[in-house]
């Protein structure tokens, strides 16, 4: 063969992401004429814009977008009582999550997290060279006790999900203060609360109120999730000043667009929406929940918008027959549990039609 071009040596660890099925591949695939992707969480109610303020939001689209004096940095900062400096968006919170990458990471250094987390942070650390360290959960969390035995004088960045994503489990105030007070100061702790919104318990950390004392953290957030804005690409971390600074050095000068500034502005001005889409979460979450261990498999209990559920050998073939009926969920064997699927919440209709689907598959012995 002739010589080629050699990428970089830490791609050969790097496998691109393949995101679950969308929902006109599986229409054209199967011919069937109504599938509903439950798969990766995003708003059943699809996005709190209308067509006519979506037309709005295109008025600048001649103009580079300004984004360190965006409105919404604004909005953002009042609503989360920080400096609007403490504040940077990027082109949804995967890309920040990068760019605290780019900005932080050696090649050499370590990057700490749960095995079988979010792919992004082990993403992260292939790109940059460094290398994982990928603490098995304890009951499906993040082991936040044996995390802080693992640190080392290399350990770098340490990603921690919460509530985690695949299984919808929460660390606690507790657990988080007292691994925080084990964590050095020079290494950085990045919570990811892409699912912060859904989440009613007394028990969870709001560590946006801790940077005073805890320099060292940065909490991610997304319009992805409850604010129905996946397809626009915008999320943003909070931190100090001084962690911002430095993440806007490695920034794309104009790395989110125009439209998806002005669109998030307007989700922080529709509560009711947000409101709506929580109450929803509850209720359907219960009812399912219920309908699926009264079929007698076990649901990891859930503090976001999906629940993780142990089908067992059958679960490929639970997500194969439920695609066939046209519902898309999630097989979670890249997370390192093939006998578990996640399935997102999703709207009253929708969550019955997928029971009634199940309840067909359990009683024709198929799962
Ligand atoms: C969905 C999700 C995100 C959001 O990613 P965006 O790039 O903002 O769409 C981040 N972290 C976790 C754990 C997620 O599940």
């Amino acid at each position: 063969m002739s010589p080629r071009p050699k990428p970089r040596d830490t791609l050969a660890r790097i496998v691109p992401y393949t995101p679950g099925r969308s929902i006109a591949d599986v229409k054209a695939a199967l011919g069937l004429e109504a599938v509903i992707k439950l798969a990766s969480n995003e708003n059943p109610f699809g996005s709190p814009i209308s067509h006519d303020e979506l037309i709005e939001c295109l008025e600048s689209i001649a103009l580079y977008p300004d984004l360190s004096g965006a409105p919404l940095i604004g909005a953002l900062a009042a609503e989360l009582s920080v400096a609007p400096h403490q504040i940077i968006v990027g082109n949804g919170s995967d890309e920040i999550l990068t760019m605290i990458g780019l900005a932080y990471l050696n090649p050499g250094d370590r990057v700490l997290t749960a095995s079988g987390t979010f792919s992004e942070y082990g993403f992260v650390a292939n790109l940059m060279d460094a290398s994982v360290d990928a603490i098995p959960y304890s009951d499906f969390t993040f082991d936040l006790g044996r995390m802080a035995e693992q640190i080392t004088e290399t350990t770098k960045l340490i990603f921690i999900a919460n509530p985690n994503n695949p299984t919808g489990t929460i660390v606690s105030t507790r657990s988080l203060t007292e691994f925080m007070q084990r964590v050095p100061a020079t290494t950085l702790v990045v919570i990811d609360e892409a699912y912060a919104e859904f989440v009613d318990s007394p028990h969870y950390p709001r560590p946006i109120t801790w940077l005073s004392d805890y320099p060292n953290l940065i909490v991610t957030r997304t319009f992805s999730k409850v604010y129905g804005l996946a397809g626009f690409r915008i999320g943003y971390a909070v931190s100090t000043a001084e962690v911002i600074a430095t993440l806007y050095k490695v920034r794309q000068p104009f790395n989110v667009n125009s439209v998806a500034l002005a669109a998030a502005s307007l989700a922080l001005t529709k509560p009711e929406f947000i409101h709506h889409t929580i109450q929803n979460n509850q209720t359907q979450k219960t009812r399912l929940t219920d309908a699926i261990t009264e079929m007698g498999f076990s649901v990891i209990p859930s503090h976001a918008n999906f629940i993780c559920v142990h089908i067992g050998v059958h679960a490929k073939q639970c997500v194969d027959e439920l695609m066939a009926r046209g519902i898309i969920i999630r097989h979670l064997a890249s997370f390192g549990m093939p006998e578990h699927v996640r399935i997102t919440i999703g709207t009253p209709d929708q969550i019955t039609t997928l029971i009634t689907a199940l309840t067909l598959l359990v009683e024709g012995k198929l799962i």
